[in-house]
């Protein structure tokens, strides 16, 4: 059995469902589940209703009939009007209306996957339809009911035994064609929870370790895993091969091409990761898997936008000692705040993080109590593996660097 998952972007409009039809064509007989994501920039728009809906704001009504629009007017150049398809989709708007009708509870992170997830379930029933019409025998699982989680809402952590033991069952048939949906889950009393943003990558290779799979496709709009991101890199290299360590770190460091909880799960079992164009699906992509003998890299860069540089002093200039760290990080794990670099110096303690200002500014806030606090903001956070010089030189020049970071095979730069 294989996985195949294909990204927001490989189901933007009509021609990337008719595309994804061709490439599942050809896998019947052979025991595949897809794993789907939501369309286009379709968790975007719904993160946008969910901020509307729990601040009370206007707008939301607006938001809401784009978002309906958007999947109406792909099923309408892939459907006949009578389609049942129409009608499932149109039972999901209404119950995304039903609960944005009701008021509110305090708990941001619950209210946001009880909307956010919608995304997917959409797009899996749309995919789902037109595959069916187009000769694909195959079954539509919920995600809700397969992959179980904790309550860690926006960031739910797996229950693995139970979605092990679930999965094995409802997969139960190996030549069988299944669709899911990548980045949703639910808690054991069946609340809907998300895994974090672009987890539908994770999502596949949950179900690639509790099935054992023997391999996971995830179908991009690259030729494969670059030495840079193409967005702001003209000149790119592609990579064929490599191993799982590798991958982590560049997943770590925020290369976007893999989430970076997706390593894990398949290097536990030995299975092979690959990353293929969606749009060339002749192309052999980059495998990650095993590697014995080392491979030798060009540069590789990674760059992390709109980082926060947080400076961290205790108010009478004692040093930082470690339980000034450990209070520190405890507030950091309390806010979530994900840590990209640190340094510390006699008196000051620095972090870059994520400006995600939500939990950024409450940070700040409860630690002003205790500690002199400065930021800055709008700083990139950049990390090239394999450096050497001209790679160092071609990021640095003409910027201000703020912080800076070496190790034998990694260099990193906060610059603005
Ligand atoms: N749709 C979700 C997101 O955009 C998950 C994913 O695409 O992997 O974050
Ligand atoms: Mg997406």
């Amino acid at each position: 059995m294989k996985i195949y998952k294909f990204g927001g972007a490989s189901v933007k409009d009509a021609e990337g469902v008719r595309n994804l039809t061709k490439i599942v064509s050809k896998e019947k007989n052979n025991g595949l589940i897809i794993v789907i994501s939501a369309m286009g920039k379709m968790t975007n728009a719904l993160e946008s209703i969910e901020n509307l809906y729990v601040k009370g704001m206007p707008g939301l009504e607006e938001k809401f009939v784009e978002i309906k629009e958007f999947h109406e007017s792909i099923m309408r150049e892939l459907f006949n009007s009578d389609a049942e398809v129409f009608e499932k989709i149109a039972q999901v708007f209404q119950e995304i209306k039903n609960l944005t009708d009701k008021k509110p509870s305090m708990n941001r992170d619950f209210e946001y996957d009880k909307i956010v997830h919608f995304g997917e379930v959409l797009s899996s029933i749309i995919v789902f339809h037109y595959l069916k019409e187009n000769g694909v025998t195959l079954q539509w699982v919920d995600a809700r009911e397969v992959i179980r989680t904790d309550s860690t809402y926006r960031e739910a952590r797996i229950e693995w035994d139970t979605t092990a033991s679930i999965a094995q069952e409802v997969f139960t048939d190996r030549q069988a064609i299944y669709i899911t949906q990548g980045f949703i889950g639910s808690t054991l009393s069946n609340i809907p929870t998300t895994l974090g943003r672009e987890g539908s990558d994770y999502s596949a290779a949950i179900l690639a370790y509790v099935l054992k799979a023997e391999s996971t496709t995830i179908w991009k709009d690259v030729p494969g895993i670059l030495n840079a991101d193409p967005r702001w890199c003209p000149d790119t290299i592609k990579i064929s091969e490599i191993s799982y360590r590798e991958a982590i770190e560049l997943a770590y460091y925020g290369a976007q091409v893999i989430h970076p909880k997706t390593m894990k799960p398949l290097q536990n079992k030995n299975i092979p990761l690959y990353v293929r164009p969606f749009s060339n699906p002749e192309e052999a992509g980059t495998i990650i898997h095993e590697v014995k003998d080392e491979i030798s890299f060009p540069p590789i860069y990674i760059r992390k936008d709109n980082q926060v540089l947080i400076s961290i002093q205790p108010k009478d200039f004692s040093f930082i000692a470690e339980d000034n760290l450990s209070e520190i990080f405890a507030r950091l794990a309390k806010y979530r705040i994900k840590v990209n670099l640190m340094q510390n110096s006699a008196i000051s303690f620095s972090i870059v993080a994520d400006n995600d200002e939500s939990r950024i500014f409450y940070f700040i806030g409860e630690m002003r109590n205790d500690f002199r606090v400065l930021y800055n903001q709008h700083l990139e956070l950049y990390t090239i593996r394999h450096y050497n010089e001209e790679a160092i030189n071609k990021i640095i020049t003409g910027k201000e660097i703020l912080l800076q970071q070496k190790s034998r095979r990694t260099a990193r730069f906060l610059l603005r």
